[in-house]
């Protein structure tokens, strides 16, 4: 009998917060420097992308 382990790569926490924290679908680039500047803080299952830094570097956004 084998024993089956559930291992989830997202934690809780980080579920929880994207569950309440969606991405609009049309979002903005606004949005999105504020998406992912909060997710950062909250979480860490990805980077910002480098197309949106370049956006934050022109706004003069420290990520
Ligand atoms: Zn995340």
């Amino acid at each position: 009998m084998k024993k089956k382990k559930i291992k989830s790569k997202v934690s809780k926490l980080n579920k929880e917060w994207h569950l309440s924290h969606v991405m609009p679908k049309n979002a903005t680039i606004e949005q999105r420097i504020e998406w992912h500047l909060a997710h950062k803080a909250n979480c860490s299952c990805r980077g910002i992308p480098e197309k949106l830094k370049e956006e934050m570097k022109k706004r003069h956004i420290a990520y």
